[in-house]
């Protein structure tokens, strides 16, 4: 389990989701009250306590646990952790918010859609209602020590998704909105499951970039600069992958050889391949359930502008 420091009073601990180093990032921001940006899934959670004691950070100074969406890699955690932190309240979009509070139903179509990826999540724990704040856009909480987190609604790649700006140092944390960023090649591949709402997506992604943040501290993972132009660039792919399924269904092609098109014309996604296809998650969620929500997305609605 490691921890990194990414801005001046913003850390990352890695996940370690069992044992995927470099996958899944919880972010603790110092502010005089301390707050944490998504929790990973109930496995991570004994490596996010080692990594607030390695911070030196006490259970009940933490006031916020902020979630960009109630996916089991993002939320599923938080049921488990709050109960090791006395003081916490969890912040999640309004649609979001009955699902922490009874989380079954999620846990149940999570088995579905991502079949025996679950295992490695575990089940994720209800989160008391008391706890939950149903955080609307604009929302900002003020940490102290010149930290604010403030809540950009960013739905698309879920109904219930929201986006976090940390204003003291410029940081935007995207959650799943502006795709996969592999550091270790410095690529981004899209995170787009059914059901994907594409054009929301890409109003997200325009809102985003003209808060002109410095920095993007991903979910998956980690720290990136020139964050203007990477969400640009992921916009463009997303486009890029529409037409290329308009073609495949125009043409009645399957979701392999529409994938596979994919593959042939999108060089950053050609150049991350080799990564994913042996990835213990990516290989099923990016190449089967991305390519599958965004033929889904252009059958349904076209391509978007
Ligand atoms: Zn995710």
């Amino acid at each position: 389990m490691s921890v990194t420091q990414v801005e001046d009073r913003i850390y990352l601990i890695d996940a370690e989701t069992a044992g995927i180093k470099g996958f899944i990032a919880s972010y603790v921001l110092k502010g005089k009250h301390v707050a944490m940006v998504e929790t990973g899934p109930t496995s991570s959670v004994p490596n996010l306590l080692t990594g607030l004691r390695k911070l030196g950070i006490k259970a009940e100074d933490i006031a916020y646990i902020a979630v960009s969406h109630i996916h089991l890699d993002h939320a599923g955690g938080v049921g488990t952790l709050i109960k090791h932190l006395p003081n916490a309240k969890v912040i999640v979009h309004p649609r979001g918010a009955p699902h922490l509070a009874h989380p079954e139903k999620l846990w149940e179509q999570s088995k579905l859609v991502l079949g025996s990826i679950t295992e490695l999540y575990d089940a994720p724990e209800p989160v008391p209602e008391n706890r939950v704040i149903a955080a609307t856009d604009g929302m900002t909480f003020d940490l102290g020590n010149g930290m604010n987190l403030k809540v950009v609604e960013t739905v698309g790649h879920a109904s219930h998704h929201q986006s976090y700006y940390e204003s003291g140092s410029q940081a935007m944390f995207p959650g799943d909105t502006a795709g996969i960023y592999l550091g270790e090649i410095d690529t981004i591949v899209p995170t787009t499951p059914p059901p994907l709402r594409m054009d929301l997506v890409l109003i997200a992604l325009d809102r985003l970039a003209s808060m002109k943040p410095r920095n993007l501290l991903y979910s998956h993972f980690g720290k990136a600069s020139n964050a203007v132009e990477k969400l640009r660039a992921y916009a463009g792919q997303l486009k890029l992958w529409a037409r290329i399924a308009k073609q495949g269904l125009d043409s009645k092609e399957d979701l392999a050889t529409i994938s596979k098109r994919i593959v042939e014309s999108d060089l950053a996604f050609k150049r991350a391949l080799d990564y994913v296809k042996v990835h213990p998650v990516l290989g099923e969620t990016v190449l089967g359930n991305s390519v599958q929500g965004v033929v889904d997305f252009v059958e349904k609605f076209g391509v978007p502008e």
